[in-house]
């Protein structure tokens, strides 16, 4: 379905980025890696798409709080992969603290990764779509794109603005054969979200599957985590035809969360 198509992938060195990597060179794409990690586990993983696929996998390790890196990552996806077709704007960080708290060092961080970040790849990636007509512009949000929670400031802030700045990408290129949508997942257990569980296990004394439980309850009605592959495939149906009259809206992937 998506032979001969290029897709950057930003923060797909784990979790839910790297579930969307796989469904796409799994539907036959040329995939671009991004993130951090360990060097050998990140290149086992890049030679395993190759392997697994079929397809061209490369890696680009930059950082994305750097506009210049950045740049520097757009063109070497350009370069190697031949063009850019498909741009998933997924890494991302989490930072909890009530306002009054958040280092402010914090908040500059998870907005730069989480939000402006897809500005500079999105402003960097349009003119190759918009040359050939084509292009899928997904962005991964978050029920907290659309709904809130405390001790969550930054990040709900950045994933709000990112619903925003998928809606803008979209009227802007509403004529052409580009879309743009945002994912926006409930809670999918990732090392983002180990993190919150070990916490949440630490502070109450209870086991991490007990806090894991009690977090995923908390917020979906289905009481049932998330899978990344649902992520990717759900990033894989907007790569088709069938989503091509779907541009700026939101996919809400969360057990119920945002039903409430
Ligand atoms: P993760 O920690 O497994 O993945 C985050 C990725 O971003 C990693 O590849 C990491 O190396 C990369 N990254 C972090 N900082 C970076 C930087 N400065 N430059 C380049 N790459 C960087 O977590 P995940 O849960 O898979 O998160 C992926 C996305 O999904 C994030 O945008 C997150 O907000 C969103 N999300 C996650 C959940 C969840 O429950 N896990 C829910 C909703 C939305």
């Amino acid at each position: 379905m998506l032979n001969g198509k290029r897709a950057l992938v930003t923060g797909s060195t784990s979790g839910i980025g790297l579930a969307m990597a796989r469904a796409l060179a799994g539907a036959g794409a040329d995939v671009m890696l991004n993130g951090f990690g360990d060097v050998d586990v990140i290149e086992k993983t890049r030679q395993g798409l190759e392997g697994e696929f079929g397809v061209k996998a490369f890696y680009n390790g930059a950082d994305l709080c750097r506009p210049d890196e950045i740049a520097a990552m757009m063109d070497a996806a350009a370069q190697k992969l031949g063009g850019i077709d498909i741009l998933i704007n997924n890494a991302g960080i989490q930072h909890t603290a009530l306002i009054e708290d958040f280092p402010t060092e914090k908040w500059d961080a998870v907005i730069a990764i989480n939000l402006t970040s897809a500005f500079h790849t999105t402003r960097l990636a349009l003119p190759y779509m918009k040359q050939q007509n084509w292009g899928r512009i997904i962005n991964t949000a978050s029920a907290h794109g659309l709904v809130a929670s405390v001790q969550k400031s930054a990040y709900v802030a950045a994933k709000h603005g990112i619903v925003g700045l998928t809606k803008v990408t979209a009227l802007e290129t509403a004529e052409t054969g580009i879309t743009a949508n945002a994912i926006c997942p409930g809670w999918v257990r990732t090392e983002l979200v180990e993190r919150q569980i070990e916490a949440k296990a630490k502070e109450g004394g209870i086991s991490i599957e007990e806090a894991a439980t009690n977090l995923v309850s908390d917020k979906h009605p289905s009481k049932q985590f998330v899978a990344p592959e649902q992520i990717g495939q759900t990033a894989l149906f907007l790569c088709s035809d069938a989503a091509s009259q779907m541009t700026g809206t939101t996919l809400s992937v969360d057990g119920g969360w945002t039903a409430q």
